[in-house]
């Protein structure tokens, strides 16, 4: 049977707008040693802003944001709202057929007949598509038409307000270890990392690669100890699901994540996972 008062710890963490999925996940909160973070929506905050366009091969640069929008029509990613969020042109979704999201990549789609693929580097060495290194900070979505480099778009991400004071509260609380896993690039990457304070980060990862830096952090704890994944569910759910304790943000998150997780943050605050570890630890004590 449950004790009572772990209904008094969910109940608690519930007018933190911290939804605990039942009291074993409290238990384990209170034990975890390593927390592991997804970075965009959940260490950043996932809205970003276009902050360059440069087309190429002819077209403007209103054409170039207009193809990408329209390829990204369908997509949720954080990347794809910033573009449809930057693109004065109306919209047609009648223009778009054919759409195919590759995770950790980008998109391709059918606009007016012709092949459109919005994405990272690694898009662009799939198609082997030949482009410069642009140089700038920030995370770079190249497009290509029928095959020919189309230019690129600049956008920027911020780290959350509270990001730094999360992770500076997880290791006064005890945990050991924070770790920031993302698909972005390794500039990009690093900035973030050393911006909030994580102990070590690793970039370029395909949702693949995410789950097997989880399973060596799971191999690598100790007996009892716990480790927690927080992440927005966009290309991390097979993560999520792996972890001892799957965090999810509920805001911005996906169903699939808030479904899938073992705790939902409803407001998307990274500093509540620290709150939750207190209202866990405080429930246990008043328990034993
Ligand atoms: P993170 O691990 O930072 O949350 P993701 O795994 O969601 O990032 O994506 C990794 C990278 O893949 C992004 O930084 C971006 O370059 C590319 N990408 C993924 N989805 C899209 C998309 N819909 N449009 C453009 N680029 C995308
Ligand atoms: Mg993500």
């Amino acid at each position: 049977s449950v004790p009572l008062s772990f209904f008094g710890g969910i109940g608690g963490a519930s007018k933190c707008g911290i939804l605990v999925k039942g009291s074993n996940y409290l238990e384990a909160l209170a034990n975890t040693e390593t927390v592991i973070f997804d970075k965009t929506g959940t260490l950043t905050r996932g809205t970003f802003s276009v902050t360059a366009v440069h087309p190429e091969s002819g077209l403007d640069a209103e054409q170039l944001l207009a193809y990408a929008a329209l390829a990204e029509y369908y997509s949720d990613h954080p990347i794809s709202l910033s573009l449809k969020a930057a693109c004065k042109a109306e919209l047609d979704p009648a223009r778009v057929s054919d759409v195919e999201e590759i995770a950790g990549h980008g998109v391709c789609a059918s606009i007016d007949g012709k092949r459109v693929c919005a994405g990272n580097s690694r898009l662009m060495d799939r198609q082997h598509i030949a482009f410069q290194p642009c140089g700038l900070p920030g995370t770079i979505v190249h497009v290509t038409v029928d095959g020919v480099y189309a230019g690129h778009i600049l956008i920027a991400d911020q780290p959350k307000e509270d990001a730094k004071d999360a992770i500076a509260d997880l290791k006064a609380g005890g945990v050991r270890k924070t770790v920031m896993l993302t698909g972005d690039a390794q500039a990009t990457a690093e900035a973030v990392a050393s911006e909030v304070g994580v102990d070590e980060y690793h970039a370029e990862l395909l949702p693949a690669d995410k789950v097997e830096w989880m399973e060596r952090l799971l191999a690598d704890k100790s007996p009892g100890g716990k480790v927690a994944f927080v992440g927005d569910g966009i290309n991390d759910a097979p993560v999520l699901t792996r972890a001892d304790i799957g965090i999810a943000m509920g805001a911005l998150g996906s169903d699939a994540a808030i479904e899938a997780a073992d705790i939902v943050l409803m407001d998307d605050k990274p500093s509540k996972i620290a709150t939750a570890m207190r209202v866990s630890r405080k429930t246990l004590r008043i328990v034993k």
